[in-house]
């Protein structure tokens, strides 16, 4: 081909040669020999020139092919070259900026993938891991990559959803158990996956999502409902049985009016204490993530209280005894419901604790950064509040205490350690959990001591409201 277009330009200035001889009377001359020869020395001249140049820009062509960053314009003899090599240079820029932006935009979506919180798996036509993030590897192992979903997920359920997809079927979602390290519950969503521009064999898209925590709450919430419906179900037949027996067989007998309307009387008192703990529990719950704004005394609180609950410890010849400063600094809280968390732990003090021992109530004040000094300071505690200074309320009984087990779920609804002793002290089982919502309420900590056979601390603790030096207050920590 190079040769057919050198042939051509060696053929032109023989043509021109031709023309000139016409021109100087049709017949060779020295002087048309003289004109060939120029015509044919200037056509090589400038055919080495030409060849010279395009050479240089093959090999700049090709240079640029192969190049990821610009490349210096070699010199050109022609301006038609300087031009095609200009030109050739822009487009060079435009592709590497094209693919400079290409890159960035694929790390961008490899980054997103790899720190995606689920684990997210692109697997082959015969069920290889193609690719898995790294929520994926942490979950299966590293080594996953390359080889059969089957050696890191065992989940039979999952494999088919697999197959199945694989196979030609439709997108579906499944729920997978992982029992170990610890027991979770994942949704896996399987979908057909068709890279762009391939029809090679189908391929996979699983995604999985923690539900753990989603599965865990709807157990607890029917768990709450059937615990709720029994702890209603159980005094409403003892009513229902006994308005029978005296409509029916007990009609006329007054000993047994009297005997059944006192069992009525404390079954609808039950079931008033139920529901109203209900709605207190939803409604603590509800603005449960509203601090309370308004500055409330706590020593003046748990006096108030103690005088109301002397009667109901006089009943168990349980002496109430409140130890501490007259005055503590005030917290920010809501007073209704500070008073109803002291209520309900001096009131399971009362009950739980032995007849004729004593209940103490100690207010305190606990300064984690001054721990050692201070108004009945306890540096135990004050290292388990967080930061800044707390107001520590501490209701010790001694009763017959709390196994070790039992304290981790003693705030749970309807936790017993002894239901029917609970019930039959008159308790409905949701005390301490209204207590511990109370207290986060308040940004404040509930921390249970007991030791069997010898009695239980239960301590509140509260931020206190710092007073500045200028008389400002403002919430610690
Ligand atoms: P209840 O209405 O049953 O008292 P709570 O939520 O107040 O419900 O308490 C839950 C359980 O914690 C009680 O049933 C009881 O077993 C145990 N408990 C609470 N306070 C004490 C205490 N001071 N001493 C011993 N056990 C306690």
């Amino acid at each position: 081909m190079r040769f057919t277009i050198i042939g051509l330009l060696l053929a032109a200035p023989t043509v021109i040669a031709a023309i000139a001889l016409i021109f100087v009377g049709g017949l060779p001359s020295l002087a048309g020999a003289g004109i060939i020869l120029f015509v044919t020395a200037a056509a090589l001249v400038i055919l080495r020139l030409i060849y010279r140049d395009t050479n240089r820009l093959v090999h700049y062509a090709d240079a640029l092919g192969e190049a990821k960053k610009p490349v210096a314009t070699p010199l050109f003899d022609s301006i038609s070259a300087i031009a095609i090599a200009g030109a050739l240079a822009r487009s060079h820029q435009q592709w590497l900026d094209r693919d400079g932006a290409d890159a960035g935009r694929a790390a961008a979506a490899e980054a997103v993938l790899e720190t995606l919180h689920d684990p997210l798996i692109l697997l082959s036509g015969e069920r290889d891991v193609l690719r898995a993030n790294q929520a994926a590897r942490a979950l299966f192992g590293e080594r996953m990559v390359g080889r059969d979903l089957a050696g890191s997920v065992r989940n039979p359920t999952l494999l088919e959803a697999v197959d199945a997809v694989l196979g030609g079927g439709a997108s579906r979602t499944v729920e997978i158990l992982l029992p170990v390290p610890v027991e979770r519950t994942l949704q896996a969503r399987v979908k057909p996956f068709q890279p762009l521009g391939s029809n090679g064999p189908r391929q996979v898209l699983l995604t999985l999502h923690d539900i753990t925590l989603l599965k865990r709450s709807e157990q607890m919430r029917a768990d709450f409902v059937a615990n709720a419906s029994h702890e209603l179900r159980t005094p409403l037949a003892a009513l229902i049985g006994f308005i029978e027996t005296l409509r029916g067989p007990a009609k006329d007998d007054r000993d047994a009016h009297e005997r059944f309307l006192g069992i009525m009387f404390d079954q609808s008192n039950r079931m008033s204490r139920l529901v109203n703990d209900l709605l207190s529990l939803s409604r603590i719950e509800m603005d449960e993530h509203t601090p309370p704004t308004t500055e409330v005394d706590v020593a003046k609180i748990v006096r108030n209280l103690t005088a109301t609950l002397e009667l109901r410890a006089a009943a168990r010849k349980v002496k109430l005894r409140i130890e501490g400063p007259p005055a503590l600094p005030p917290v920010i809280g809501d007073e209704d419901q500070l008073s109803q968390v002291f209520q309900n732990l001096i009131d399971n003090a009362i009950k739980y604790g032995k007849e004729q021992t004593e209940v103490t109530v100690n207010l305190s004040i606990n300064d984690p950064n001054n721990a050692g000094t201070g108004m009945g300071s306890n540096a135990a505690l004050a290292g388990r509040i967080t930061r800044g200074p707390a107001i520590c309320v501490a209701v010790t009984d001694r009763g017959e205490g709390i196994a070790r087990t039992h304290l981790p779920r003693l705030t749970e609804r309807f936790y017993r350690v002894d239901p029917a002793r609970s019930r039959a002290l008159g308790g409905t089982g949701l005390g301490l959990a209204i207590v511990k919502h109370i207290v986060n309420r308040h940004r404040g900590r509930l921390i249970i001591d007991s030791e069997v056979g010898k009695g239980s601390t239960f301590t509140v603790l509260l931020p206190a409201v710092k007073v500045s030096a200028e008389g400002d207050v403002k919430k610690a920590g």
